[in-house]
């Protein structure tokens, strides 16, 4: 049984309750496959990294990366409780400007952003364009000039620091696909150019190491190889950066095996580190962004799913197969990534059998999760995988050609649908019948 499930988390009947509402009855309601968000925990997770910054009155930006999960209601959360957000498409970003985000508060990052995209952000006045390549400053120029105006810049760069983490997380490292490289002078020659140009006002710089980190080491490396360059940037080019923004990664728990950190001391370590080593060369304290996305919204997401086939092979295991899987959640198949499970309405029963939940998608590797421990279950029960939140949704495909699924927000016991459940004709509405040429 989960740990994760405190006692509050059920009714007077035991069921699993997700922001006050019974999660069998949303199931119900909706249909599966269903994504349930807890509001009051996306918003508690905010106030939680805000908090720290507050108390210690240091300038910051709690910048949420919206890759993790992104909708209209989504950005409106994050919007009614003072956050920024990071944005890397035009979809995401025309996502937020149909959410009525401010966009002051978008930052518009990527790597290979499209003249098509930086012209709609530049249009569109975003707070800064984090800037990533040779190619990118460029590009960004001749929009800036066609457009005759000015943005707010920063440089990614990539500090040589890699946290601890699944290979494929990892960014921060020297051969990183992203930013300017640290080490061979590249990124303070896209400094000096940068500086040069009228149109651009380089406000800072940014690094992200990583994701799901549980160690607060990589932040303070980070954080204090960022202060050496700016200090480096001060004595060498006369220019100090205003803002030092140390990316997002901040791990959390998805099984009984990760043993995250809490944002206060993510974030308390953070700016320790950077007040000393401000102080230890003279600078000025910067104001402080972070970028936390699967820890805001990872936590607070729930996939419902009604348990169909079964297959035992005798004397071997057994597989529970659910109506959703890959299309809804790729990362297991994709990362071998943990979750737990629990029945909707008996989360806390005692496992009578341990199975393979497995997912409704041709490919032999969709399944949810290996090992999951349940109690007695029948077809048309109600499973509820936990810390579904983060880059399940925002990575769902039509394969098979399955419906994806809908989403609802569930707050002080009312649940309302913030995105519907794609439809037979949804799945069709851009095949066009094909013509064969008669010559
Ligand atoms: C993905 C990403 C994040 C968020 O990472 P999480 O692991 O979801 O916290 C933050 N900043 C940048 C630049 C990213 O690419």
């Amino acid at each position: 049984m989960s740990e994760q499930l405190s006692i509050n988390q059920q009714n007077a009947a035991g069921q699993l309750t997700i922001g006050g509402v019974a999660a069998s009855q949303l199931a119900e309601e909706f249909q599966t496959p269903l994504v349930a968000y807890d509001v009051t925990k996306i918003r508690d997770q905010i106030r939680r990294f805000k908090s720290v910054f507050e108390d210690n009155g240091v300038s910051y930006a709690v910048s949420y990366a919206s890759k993790a999960f992104a909708a209209i209601a989504m950005y409106q959360v994050v919007d009614q409780e003072g956050g920024h957000i990071d944005v890397v498409s035009a979809g995401e970003l025309y996502t937020a400007m149909q959410a009525g985000f401010p966009m002051a508060n978008v930052s518009f990052h990527g790597n290979n952003k499209s003249r098509e995209e930086l012209e709609l952000a530049v249009a569109q006045h975003v707070g800064v364009i984090v800037l990533d390549n040779f190619h990118e400053i460029e590009l960004l120029d001749a929009v800036l000039a066609e457009a005759n105006t000015a943005v707010r810049v920063m440089l990614r760069i990539t500090p040589g620091i890699s946290a601890h983490t699944h290979e494929y997380d990892q960014t921060g490292q020297e051969d990183s696909k992203f930013g300017f490289d640290l080490n061979s002078g590249q990124a303070a020659r896209a400094l000096q150019t940068v500086l040069k140009n009228p149109r651009m006002n380089m406000i800072g710089i940014h690094a992200h190491i990583g994701s799901q980190i549980f160690e607060l080491n990589g932040f303070q490396m980070a954080a204090e190889k960022l202060v050496q360059v700016a200090s480096d940037w001060r004595d060498q080019y006369g220019y100090q950066p205003s803002v030092i923004n140390v990316g997002g990664g901040f791990g959390i728990r998805y099984t009984q095996a990760d043993d995250p950190i809490a944002p206060e001391a993510f974030v308390d370590a953070i700016i320790k580190t950077i007040k000393q080593s401000a102080s230890d060369h003279g600078l000025d304290l910067p104001a402080i962004w972070i970028e936390p996305g699967r820890s805001i919204v990872g936590p607070a997401g729930y996939n419902l799913y009604t348990i169909g086939s079964r297959k035992d092979v005798p004397g071997l295991t057994s597989y529970l197969t659910v109506d959703g899987g890959m299309g809804d959640n790729i990362r297991p198949a994709l990362y071998q990534a943990g979750y737990e499970a629990v029945l909707a309405d008996n989360p806390m029963g005692e496992p009578v059998e341990t199975v393979h939940v497995a997912g409704k998608y041709c490919e032999s590797g969709d399944i949810l999760i290996d090992q999951q421990p349940l109690p007695e279950s029948q077809p048309g029960d109600v499973l509820v995988m936990l810390d579904t939140g983060a880059y399940g949704y925002s990575m769902a495909s039509n394969y098979n050609r399955n419906p994806r699924p809908a989403v609802v927000f569930v707050e002080k016991g009312q649940a309302q649908l913030v995105i519907k459940r794609e439809t037979l004709a949804d799945l069709t509405r851009l095949d066009q019948p094909y013509r064969p040429s008669t010559d």
